[in-house]
């Protein structure tokens, strides 16, 4: 994963706040131009595997209602959900199957897909829609009707079909419905652009949305770092019921359960969801799709997708069809291609590394990096804990990453349950901050994984389980390397005297890790050092 990589940039660049960490935001480059329509390509590419777990077993989750050959118009519906959730996909344009195959994977660890390939025409050639004559007087589970009928998934990275979370929510009776506009991740910038150039469509989205819930409340939350969409929604809220509230920019904030806690000052129960307690989350562009979809009867065809990085001439927003190669985003940005030494899918904490750049945009993909060892740097060489607690500080879910990392190592797996293991969101602020390098949630993740298969044998662990054994192979051969040097040393050293030199110096560079990593405190915070 991505977060690693990423030590050392917030390291020069952010700081660690009470809980989670305070990255640089690195979104103006994109934000400098609006959001640009994408020409259609030539060959759209659409996954029928929804669910972004790249370890899902199954070939896809959607079955095809489309054959090979088949001409199909815009919007027609060409594939749903082949269980009882409520996914659909939509032709985003008019043209011919040309195959229905298995697609390689896009990033590290996921299989290979089923995918329509569209082959594209010029003439857009389109489904007329139906929308209702009156949606303001639909009832709430027409309006879930049509959300379901649009094929909408939650567009902040889950991917959760829409219309069943929202009837969730309106069977438990949710109270509050929180409008998730924070871009916690230091480069999306697709939701700001959004609230900043279609914030009349979010407040209506988000009207709607409550409408369907029967939410008493709404608030729309964004983070301070958005001034822009701060203003432009603030005007179209003015004698609205729905609220707006600014939190502090922090990562990870946009966590669907750190922003209930931030909201509503209430905890989401370990092993529950937010309707739980009587709360639906929603993304910003889920809100909008939700507004096309109820007004307009619209499918969800396309999504605003960011595009950046040092490699880009021009990096922007897209309003992408859905199926779009990233290559061709890519090549409507301009590429640098002596700057371009890999690309990054997601954003910089959550990411992955995208192993074929003809892999297509879907309706949960809201960012693409392309970027090279300079700006992103190798993470360095991980080091011995020191016990220094910065992870615990950064840990938004108030865990103890250090113990976690101990229990994993010598796996003692009733002591990772005990020690909350299940309540890690992988966020990856603890590996962040950490000045040893450890990249703790690779550990967790790969704990995770092999914990469950225990219990589960229906999971797909092999991966991670794999990467977890060669990790555990690599750390006792170091172990066993640095054992066998430090026996050598002690010896040579009860000659020569150097055993205590060399104590010292190991004593003098953990202290001058935290000694840079205090000080980077005080610059940011201005108040000196927090207290470790
Ligand atoms: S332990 Fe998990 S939840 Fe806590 S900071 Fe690390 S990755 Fe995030
Ligand atoms: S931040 Fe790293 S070095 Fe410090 S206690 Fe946590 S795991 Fe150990």
């Amino acid at each position: 994963m991505i977060r690693q990589a990423f030590s050392d940039l917030f390291e020069r660049l952010g700081s660690t706040s009470r809980r989670g960490i305070r990255p640089a935001t690195l979104r103006e480059s994109s934000l400098r131009s609006r959001i640009m329509p994408t020409p259609i390509p030539r060959e759209l590419i659409l996954s029928l595997q929804h669910y972004p777990d790249t370890s899902a077993k199954d070939v896809s989750s959607m079955k095809p209602c489309v054959e090979v050959g088949e001409w199909v118009a815009k919007y027609q519906l060409i594939a749903r959900e082949k269980g009882p959730n409520a996914t659909r996909l939509h032709a985003p344009t008019s043209g011919t199957v040309q195959a229905i195959e298995e697609i390689p994977p896009a990033v590290n660890g996921q299989r290979a897909r089923l995918a329509i390939r569209l082959l594209t025409d010029t003439d857009e050639r389109e489904l007329p829609l139906e929308p209702p004559s009156d949606y303001r007087s639909l009832a709430p589970e027409q309006m879930i009707q049509l959300i379901e009928d649009a094929g909408i998934c939650g567009m902040g990275g889950a991917g959760f079909p829409t219309a069943t979370k929202v009837r969730d929510a309106l069977e438990k009776g949710v109270k509050t419905l929180i409008i998730n506009g924070v871009e916690c991740e230091p480069y999306i910038s697709c939701d700001e652009a959004l609230i900043r150039e279609r914030a009349d469509l979010t407040v209506q989205g988000a009207e709607l949305l409550q409408a369907a819930c029967l939410a008493d409340d709404c608030v729309i939350v964004i983070d301070n770092a958005m001034p822009a969409a701060r203003q432009a929604l603030k005007e179209k809220l003015q004698g609205s019921a729905i609220k707006l509230q600014v939190v502090r920019r922090r990562y990870p904030a946009g966590d669907e359960r750190q922003l209930v806690k931030a909201v509503c000052r209430r905890e989401v129960p370990n092993d529950g969801h937010p309707t739980d307690i009587g709360v639906l989350v929603q993304n910003i562009g889920t809100a909008v799709a939700v507004y096309e979809a109820i007004v307009h009867a619209k499918p969800c065809i396309s999504r605003i997708v960011t595009l950046t990085g040092s490699a880009l001439l021009t990096p922007k927003n897209f309003d992408a069809p859905i199926g779009t190669p990233v290559q061709h985003l890519l090549n409507l940005c301009g590429v640098n291609e002596n700057q371009h030494e890999f690309t990054i899918r997601g954003g910089s904490m959550m990411g992955q590394y995208l192993m074929d750049q003809a892999a297509p945009i879907e309706k949960t993909t809201n960012c693409i990096i392309a970027s090279n060892n300079a700006e992103i740097p190798e993470r360095e060489a991980e080091q011995a804990c020191i016990r220094c607690g910065y992870c615990e500080q950064a840990c938004p879910a108030q865990l103890q990453p250090q113990r976690l990392l101990a229990s994993i190592r010598n796996e003692e797996w009733q002591d990772t349950v005990e020690l909350g293991l299940d309540d890690c969101i992988e966020c990856g602020a603890c590996a962040v901050v950490c000045p040893s390098r450890i990249p703790l949630v690779s550990y967790f993740r790969a704990g995770k994984e092999i914990h469950n298969e225990d219990h589960s044998a229906q999971r797909q662990s092999r991966h991670w389980q794999e990467r977890f054994q060669f990790h555990q192979y690599r750390i006792k051969k170091n172990q066993e390397k640095a054992r066998s040097a430090k026996v050598a040393a002690q010896s040579a050293g009860e000659e020569q005297g150097f055993s205590r030199d060399q104590a010292r110096m190991e004593i003098s560079a953990a202290v001058e890790r935290v000694r840079r990593r205090r000080e980077a405190l005080a610059r940011e915070t201005g108040h000196g050092e927090e207290k470790s």
